[in-house]
């Protein structure tokens, strides 16, 4: 899943010592599959967040000028399931258009171009490249990061749908072996190549999801925090989707 930064519309304003409530269901978007004991922790980073509400103004898009972010971790809740629990289908795909999938084969070609350039530039080894986007080299994390960014290169199975989800890139299931990418609203209006959160390197951030190709997740999203993984968790960095999106994007 690759999301959007958020529109202002996307916001909810909560005053000092203010709460809200929300109901979500867990098992739409974690793996409740076997029964038993799960512990839940919610721990975010609040990472938009102003002092007066004239800074309001600043938003949307503005994500990442008011770092350091603020950590946030909650109390364990103990949930104890009986039976596996599937997601509800929240999913609405739809065939794409003519002129979706023209879009998409454009982007389909250019990421084949950008994968094959960033396997040339993982092949350099300890590089500044390597070193921003995967953080301090060793071999043994080098071995994971080239075979991930081998096997996307080598990937030749890849079906897409379209989807009309708002705030979202495109999405997939990792265990799907038909490799099918759901291109949703925000993948319309980025740029096919060139720059940061592209097409083309959507699709490569999807692809590495997929777990018989590097089965990545999805750890922290945007340019500022996979800079910030890499450099303070090197493994996390070599399992999460947008890293290797960005050392491809760069690549172009
Ligand atoms: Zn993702």
């Amino acid at each position: 899943m690759k999301y959007s930064l958020p529109f202002l519309d996307d916001y909810v304003l909560l005053s000092a010592n203010g709460s809200i409530t929300v109901d979500v269901s867990l098992k739409d978007v974690y793996d409740f599959s076997l029964p038993g004991k799960y512990d839940v922790v919610f721990e975010a980073d609040i990472m938009d967040y102003v002092v007066s509400q004239n800074m309001l103004s600043l938003f949307p898009r503005n994500r990442g000028a008011f770092t350091p972010y603020l950590g946030v971790v909650s109390n364990s809740l103990q949930i104890t399931t009986q039976e596996s629990l599937a997601p509800e289908a929240m999913k609405a795909p739809y065939p794409c258009s003519s002129q979706e999938t023209s879009q998409i084969n454009s982007a389909a070609s250019s990421q084949r171009s950008m994968i094959s350039a960033a396997f040339s530039a993982i092949n350099q080894g300890d590089s500044s490249y390597y070193k921003e986007w995967f953080g301090a080299y060793t071999d043994a994390r080098w071995n994971i990061g080239s075979s991930c960014i081998s096997a996307i290169r080598g990937n030749s199975v890849v079906r897409y749908a379209c989807d009309d989800q708002r705030g979202v890139y495109a999405y997939v299931y990792p265990a799907d072996s038909s490799h099918t990418i759901y291109c949703c609203e925000a993948f319309w209006t980025a740029p096919n190549a060139g720059g940061f959160d592209t097409k083309a390197g959507t699709l490569i951030h999807e692809l590495s999801h997929f777990n018989n190709i590097c089965g990545t997740d999805d750890w922290v999203y945007g340019v500022a925090a996979a800079r910030n993984l890499a450099a303070t968790n090197p493994n996390r960095a070599l399992d999460n989707a947008d890293n290797y999106e960005y050392f491809s994007e760069v690549q172009w």
